[in-house]
């Protein structure tokens, strides 16, 4: 018989475990142990659960680089104590977190299930049962002693997907996460079916974790109509160190000289601009079109088809960890945790 699995299940809040307030009728994130009460189910489970409750659980709105430096603490602490993790969260910046812990677990060898729901548990209609069910059975699933899906992920709605690949597009239906460049590493129905070959192989390297982000990063997303004073405001902000540039199709902008020069300008003086397209699929290929060559020229890094969610918080764990230009560079470039295609 195989061993009985242990899973560490850590609260930080969002809708799953949320209540209406008597008198203004908003959500609000409520007690861990009001949301372990609506599902009996999990003590039906042969996974030995712990759990670990944040004292103020949170919206994910209200989310921040301190609470990922907590987590990845909490997943360290307790990592050689059980088989794998799960992560309730809100769906608003699941993503976020998913990509950020992506790439501070380094050498990952369990895996580490976020989930929540569109519905609080108490609600009749919940989703939040069923996504925290099978997080848990994901997160405990081992064979030959070792485990499935030993890497960072999101489970919602019957799919389980790499957590640096995932968006939330919908912010009604149940199925709420997509994958756009990435297939999907799992599909729930009356079994788990298992996408191995998408799945990150076991590493080499024992696990460490890297806690230092660094959060002077920026975003210019493009419009036609864009005015100078806005770009110039966005790439010269005081303290900024990167920006994420959000640009047309596959990574295209406006040509007008006196932009491309002044990206130029900033990059030649440290700050660092990477290129990522506003369409939901696909990837930036800079210099398919004259549009994109300028970007090219400056010294623009186009990130292909990494999610923005990724890139943000990529930069972020960069800037604090590779003092070496030309090795963060190399690094935005490469495939980290598979957030970016490497083909
Ligand atoms: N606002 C909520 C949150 O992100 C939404 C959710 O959990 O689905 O915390």
């Amino acid at each position: 018989m195989s061993p009985q699995r242990k899973v560490l299940v850590i609260y930080t809040g969002g809708t799953i475990g949320m209540v209406m307030h008597p008198e203004s009728g908003a959500l609000i994130p409520f007690d861990f142990e009001h949301l372990v009460e609506q599902v009996p189910e999990i003590k039906r489970f042969n996974v030995d659960i712990r759990t670990y409750a944040f004292e103020h659980p949170i919206d994910s709105s209200d989310m921040q680089p301190g609470i990922w430096v907590q987590l990845a603490t909490i997943i360290e602490q307790a990592y050689h104590q059980v088989d794998g993790f799960v992560v309730l969260h809100g769906s608003d910046t699941m993503a976020f977190t998913a990509s950020a812990l992506s790439y501070m677990l380094v050498n990952l060898a369990k895996p580490v299930v976020l989930t929540g729901s569109q519905l609080p548990i108490g609600t009749i209609r919940t989703d939040g049962k069923e996504n925290l069910i099978t997080a848990i059975e994901i997160a405990s699933t081992y064979e030959d002693g070792k485990p499935v899906v030993p890497e960072v992920c999101v489970y919602f709605e019957y799919k389980l997907f790499r957590g640096n690949r995932t968006l939330k597009f919908n912010s009604e239906h149940f199925n709420a996460f997509y994958s756009p460049n990435y297939s999907i590493l799992a599909e729930a129905g009356v079994t788990i079916d298992y996408h191995r070959t998408f799945i990150r192989p076991l590493p080499a390297d024992s696990f460490r974790v890297m806690k230092d982000l660094d959060n002077r990063v920026g975003v210019l997303k493009l419009f036609p109509g864009i005015s100078k004073e806005m770009i110039s405001a966005v790439l010269n902000a005081p303290g900024l160190r990167a920006v994420v540039m959000e640009t047309f199709g596959s990574g295209n902008g406006p040509t007008g000289h006196w932009f491309i020069e002044l990206l130029a300008q900033r990059i030649a003086e440290g700050l660092i601009v990477v290129n990522i397209t506003q369409c939901i699929k696909g990837e930036v290929v800079q210099g398919r079109y004259s549009t994109s060559e300028g970007f090219k020229k400056a010294g623009v890094i186009g990130l292909k088809d990494m999610t923005f969610e990724a890139a943000v918080t990529k930069l972020m764990f960069l800037l604090a960890n590779y003092p070496n230009k030309a090795a963060l560079k190399q690094a935005l470039e490469t495939s980290l945790a598979g957030e970016i295609s490497m083909n």
